[in-house]
Protein backbone atom coordinates (compact mmCIF):
# COMPACT_ATOMS: atom_id res chain seq x y z
CA UNK A 1 0.00 0.00 0.00
CA UNK A 2 2.83 2.28 0.11
CA UNK A 3 3.23 2.14 -3.06
CA UNK A 4 -0.03 4.43 -3.85
CA UNK A 5 1.33 7.15 -1.18
CA UNK A 6 4.66 7.43 -3.12
CA UNK A 7 2.89 7.12 -5.96
CA UNK A 8 0.74 10.13 -4.95
CA UNK A 9 3.25 11.83 -3.95
CA UNK A 10 5.33 11.71 -7.55
CA UNK A 11 2.09 13.13 -8.96
CA UNK A 12 0.92 15.61 -6.52
CA UNK A 13 5.04 17.10 -6.97
CA UNK A 14 4.31 16.99 -11.21
CA UNK A 15 1.23 18.79 -10.63
CA UNK A 16 3.26 21.44 -8.80
CA UNK A 17 6.43 21.41 -10.75
CA UNK A 18 3.68 21.89 -13.96
CA UNK A 19 2.15 24.79 -12.61
CA UNK A 20 5.58 26.40 -11.62
CA UNK A 21 6.55 25.81 -15.22
CA UNK A 22 3.23 27.23 -16.81
CA UNK A 23 3.00 30.43 -13.91
CA UNK A 24 0.14 29.07 -12.53
CA UNK A 25 -0.96 28.83 -8.90
CA UNK A 26 -0.91 25.20 -7.69
CA UNK A 27 -4.35 25.85 -5.88
CA UNK A 28 -6.14 26.09 -9.45
CA UNK A 29 -5.51 22.33 -10.43
CA UNK A 30 -6.95 19.57 -8.45
CA UNK A 31 -6.50 15.81 -8.59
CA UNK A 32 -9.07 13.55 -9.36
CA UNK A 33 -8.17 9.31 -8.78
CA UNK A 34 -9.31 7.61 -11.71
CA UNK A 35 -10.15 4.21 -9.48
CA UNK A 36 -11.80 2.20 -11.83
CA UNK A 37 -10.79 -1.56 -10.78
CA UNK A 38 -9.05 -0.23 -8.16
CA UNK A 39 -10.78 -2.27 -4.79
CA UNK A 40 -11.73 0.31 -2.03
CA UNK A 41 -9.11 -0.66 0.61
CA UNK A 42 -6.76 1.16 -1.94
CA UNK A 43 -8.79 4.43 -2.95
CA UNK A 44 -9.05 4.75 1.00
CA UNK A 45 -5.73 4.96 1.54
CA UNK A 46 -5.37 7.65 -1.24
CA UNK A 47 -8.19 9.33 0.53
CA UNK A 48 -6.81 8.85 4.14
CA UNK A 49 -3.53 10.51 2.72
CA UNK A 50 -5.75 13.60 2.07
CA UNK A 51 -7.13 12.95 -1.73
CA UNK A 52 -10.93 14.16 -1.60
CA UNK A 53 -11.87 13.64 -5.14
CA UNK A 54 -12.65 10.30 -6.96
CA UNK A 55 -14.32 8.76 -10.14
CA UNK A 56 -15.50 5.71 -10.98
CA UNK A 57 -16.34 4.77 -15.07
CA UNK A 58 -19.23 1.92 -14.66
CA UNK A 59 -22.04 2.04 -12.05
CA UNK A 60 -21.39 -1.74 -11.39
CA UNK A 61 -17.67 -0.56 -9.60
CA UNK A 62 -19.35 2.51 -8.02
CA UNK A 63 -22.02 0.79 -6.33
CA UNK A 64 -19.59 -2.07 -5.19
CA UNK A 65 -17.09 0.14 -3.60
CA UNK A 66 -20.02 2.59 -2.01
CA UNK A 67 -20.22 1.21 1.16
CA UNK A 68 -16.88 0.50 2.32
CA UNK A 69 -15.94 3.92 0.86
CA UNK A 70 -18.63 5.88 2.85
CA UNK A 71 -16.46 6.45 5.88
CA UNK A 72 -14.06 8.94 4.58
CA UNK A 73 -14.88 11.80 3.41
CA UNK A 74 -14.61 12.53 -0.22
CA UNK A 75 -16.39 13.57 -3.62
CA UNK A 76 -17.36 11.32 -6.45
CA UNK A 77 -17.64 12.57 -9.71
CA UNK A 78 -18.46 10.20 -13.10
CA UNK A 79 -16.51 10.13 -16.21
CA UNK A 80 -17.31 6.54 -17.81
CA UNK A 81 -19.60 6.65 -20.65
CA UNK A 82 -23.16 8.00 -19.93
CA UNK A 83 -26.19 5.83 -20.81
CA UNK A 84 -30.01 6.56 -20.91
CA UNK A 85 -30.54 3.07 -18.86
CA UNK A 86 -27.58 4.12 -16.57
CA UNK A 87 -28.70 7.20 -15.78
CA UNK A 88 -31.25 6.48 -12.57
CA UNK A 89 -28.69 4.23 -11.07
CA UNK A 90 -25.39 6.69 -10.75
CA UNK A 91 -28.40 8.80 -9.50
CA UNK A 92 -28.38 6.78 -5.86
CA UNK A 93 -24.49 7.13 -5.17
CA UNK A 94 -24.01 10.61 -4.34
CA UNK A 95 -22.12 11.56 -7.49
CA UNK A 96 -21.87 15.75 -7.38
CA UNK A 97 -20.17 15.93 -11.02
CA UNK A 98 -20.61 13.80 -14.60
CA UNK A 99 -17.76 14.71 -16.57
CA UNK A 100 -19.22 12.64 -19.48
CA UNK A 101 -22.08 14.10 -21.04
CA UNK A 102 -22.10 14.08 -24.70
CA UNK A 103 -25.61 14.00 -26.35
CA UNK A 104 -28.88 15.89 -26.24
CA UNK A 105 -31.05 13.18 -26.10
CA UNK A 106 -28.84 11.77 -23.08
CA UNK A 107 -29.29 15.19 -21.09
CA UNK A 108 -33.17 15.04 -21.89
CA UNK A 109 -33.52 11.59 -19.92
CA UNK A 110 -30.94 13.41 -17.25
CA UNK A 111 -33.19 16.27 -16.80
CA UNK A 112 -35.97 14.30 -16.53
CA UNK A 113 -34.85 12.09 -13.76
CA UNK A 114 -33.63 14.73 -11.53
CA UNK A 115 -36.74 16.80 -11.93
CA UNK A 116 -38.72 13.66 -10.78
CA UNK A 117 -36.12 13.08 -7.91
CA UNK A 118 -36.06 17.23 -7.32
CA UNK A 119 -32.71 17.67 -7.42
CA UNK A 120 -29.72 19.34 -9.44
CA UNK A 121 -26.08 18.18 -10.64
CA UNK A 122 -23.14 19.44 -12.20
CA UNK A 123 -21.88 18.36 -15.38
CA UNK A 124 -19.18 18.88 -17.68
CA UNK A 125 -19.68 18.38 -21.29
CA UNK A 126 -17.67 15.73 -22.88
CA UNK A 127 -15.79 16.48 -26.14
CA UNK A 128 -14.16 14.24 -28.86
CA UNK A 129 -10.72 16.25 -29.45
CA UNK A 130 -8.85 13.53 -30.91
CA UNK A 131 -11.08 12.78 -33.54
CA UNK A 132 -10.86 8.89 -32.25
CA UNK A 133 -13.72 6.61 -33.53
CA UNK A 134 -13.49 5.06 -30.11
CA UNK A 135 -13.26 7.97 -27.65
CA UNK A 136 -16.85 9.44 -26.63
CA UNK A 137 -17.46 12.74 -26.64
CA UNK A 138 -19.57 14.93 -28.92
CA UNK A 139 -17.62 16.74 -31.84
CA UNK A 140 -15.83 19.75 -31.47
CA UNK A 141 -17.71 21.71 -34.08
CA UNK A 142 -20.87 20.17 -32.12
CA UNK A 143 -20.19 21.35 -28.64
CA UNK A 144 -20.91 24.91 -28.58
CA UNK A 145 -24.21 23.71 -29.70
CA UNK A 146 -24.24 20.71 -27.33
CA UNK A 147 -23.49 23.33 -24.38
CA UNK A 148 -26.44 25.89 -25.50
CA UNK A 149 -28.93 23.19 -25.69
CA UNK A 150 -28.01 21.57 -22.34
CA UNK A 151 -28.23 24.88 -20.81
CA UNK A 152 -32.08 24.99 -21.67
CA UNK A 153 -32.38 22.09 -18.45
CA UNK A 154 -32.75 23.49 -15.02
CA UNK A 155 -31.70 20.65 -13.42
CA UNK A 156 -28.38 20.65 -15.33
CA UNK A 157 -25.46 23.06 -14.12
CA UNK A 158 -22.87 22.62 -16.75
CA UNK A 159 -19.62 23.99 -14.85
CA UNK A 160 -17.20 23.29 -17.77
CA UNK A 161 -15.49 20.94 -20.42
CA UNK A 162 -13.99 17.15 -20.47
CA UNK A 163 -12.05 15.48 -22.77
CA UNK A 164 -9.64 12.26 -23.41
CA UNK A 165 -6.49 13.38 -25.49
CA UNK A 166 -5.14 11.66 -28.23
CA UNK A 167 -3.70 8.41 -26.79
CA UNK A 168 -0.21 8.91 -27.55
CA UNK A 169 3.28 9.12 -25.55
CA UNK A 170 4.76 12.22 -27.82
CA UNK A 171 3.44 14.75 -26.04
CA UNK A 172 3.13 17.62 -28.37
CA UNK A 173 0.72 14.99 -30.78
CA UNK A 174 -1.50 15.51 -27.61
CA UNK A 175 -1.18 18.85 -26.88
CA UNK A 176 -3.52 20.34 -29.70
CA UNK A 177 -6.31 18.46 -28.34
CA UNK A 178 -6.29 20.23 -25.30
CA UNK A 179 -5.63 23.47 -27.48
CA UNK A 180 -8.77 22.33 -28.47
CA UNK A 181 -10.86 22.10 -25.28
CA UNK A 182 -9.83 25.61 -24.15
CA UNK A 183 -10.54 26.81 -27.64
CA UNK A 184 -14.31 25.82 -27.04
CA UNK A 185 -14.55 27.06 -23.91
CA UNK A 186 -13.02 30.24 -25.01
CA UNK A 187 -16.40 29.83 -27.53
CA UNK A 188 -18.75 28.77 -24.93
CA UNK A 189 -17.33 32.04 -22.64
CA UNK A 190 -17.96 34.61 -25.87
CA UNK A 191 -21.49 33.64 -26.09
CA UNK A 192 -22.59 34.37 -22.52
CA UNK A 193 -24.75 31.76 -22.43
CA UNK A 194 -27.44 32.03 -19.02
CA UNK A 195 -26.63 29.59 -16.26
CA UNK A 196 -23.51 28.51 -18.07
CA UNK A 197 -19.80 28.04 -15.74
CA UNK A 198 -16.73 27.66 -17.95
CA UNK A 199 -14.94 27.47 -14.87
CA UNK A 200 -13.81 23.66 -15.26
CA UNK A 201 -11.54 22.06 -17.80
CA UNK A 202 -10.57 18.00 -17.11
CA UNK A 203 -7.88 17.33 -19.36
CA UNK A 204 -4.91 15.41 -18.81
CA UNK A 205 -4.25 11.72 -17.37
CA UNK A 206 -1.19 9.89 -15.46
CA UNK A 207 1.20 10.20 -19.18
CA UNK A 208 0.04 14.06 -19.69
CA UNK A 209 -0.77 15.73 -17.36
CA UNK A 210 1.64 18.40 -17.78
CA UNK A 211 0.76 19.86 -21.34
CA UNK A 212 -2.57 19.53 -20.28
CA UNK A 213 -1.88 22.09 -16.99
CA UNK A 214 0.49 24.22 -19.13
CA UNK A 215 -2.92 24.18 -21.81
CA UNK A 216 -5.08 25.53 -18.94
CA UNK A 217 -6.48 22.16 -17.37
CA UNK A 218 -8.04 22.50 -13.53
CA UNK A 219 -8.99 18.53 -13.19
CA UNK A 220 -6.39 16.19 -14.07
CA UNK A 221 -7.45 12.72 -14.22
CA UNK A 222 -5.18 9.78 -12.90
CA UNK A 223 -5.46 6.62 -12.37
CA UNK A 224 -2.34 4.61 -13.82
CA UNK A 225 0.80 6.61 -12.30
CA UNK A 226 -0.99 6.17 -8.44
CA UNK A 227 -2.52 2.54 -8.25
CA UNK A 228 -0.99 1.10 -10.72
CA UNK A 229 -1.56 -0.87 -14.50
CA UNK A 230 -4.83 -2.16 -14.54
CA UNK A 231 -5.75 -5.49 -15.94
CA UNK A 232 -8.09 -4.67 -18.57
CA UNK A 233 -7.68 -2.70 -21.54
CA UNK A 234 -8.57 1.07 -21.69
CA UNK A 235 -10.50 0.34 -24.78
CA UNK A 236 -12.75 -1.90 -22.28
CA UNK A 237 -13.92 1.66 -20.74
CA UNK A 238 -14.04 3.42 -23.73
CA UNK A 239 -14.83 1.75 -26.90
CA UNK A 240 -18.17 2.00 -28.15
CA UNK A 241 -18.69 -2.09 -29.05
CA UNK A 242 -17.59 -2.54 -25.38
CA UNK A 243 -19.50 -0.78 -23.14
C1 LIG B 1 -8.94 5.66 -16.69
C2 LIG B 1 -9.24 7.07 -17.00
C3 LIG B 1 -8.36 8.09 -16.66
C4 LIG B 1 -7.02 7.84 -16.00
O1 LIG B 1 -6.14 7.28 -16.92
P1 LIG B 1 -4.66 6.84 -16.46
O2 LIG B 1 -3.92 6.75 -17.74
O3 LIG B 1 -4.81 5.53 -15.77
O4 LIG B 1 -4.14 7.89 -15.57
C5 LIG B 1 -8.74 9.39 -16.95
N1 LIG B 1 -9.92 9.67 -17.55
C6 LIG B 1 -10.79 8.71 -17.90
C7 LIG B 1 -12.07 9.09 -18.54
C8 LIG B 1 -10.49 7.39 -17.63
O5 LIG B 1 -11.36 6.43 -18.00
Amino acid sequence: MSDIINNLNIILRRMEVACRDSGRDPNEVKLLLATKTVPADRIKVALEAGQTLIAENKVQEIKEKYESLQLVPHTSHFIGHLQSNKIKDILKYNITCIQSLDRLDVAEKLQQRLEYENRKIEVLIQVNTSGEQSKFGTHPDQAVNLVREVAQFKNIEIKGLMTIGLFSAETEKVRPCFQLLKSIQQEVLAQNIAGVSMQELSMGMSGDLETAIQEGATIVRVGTAIFGQRIYADSYYWDETKA
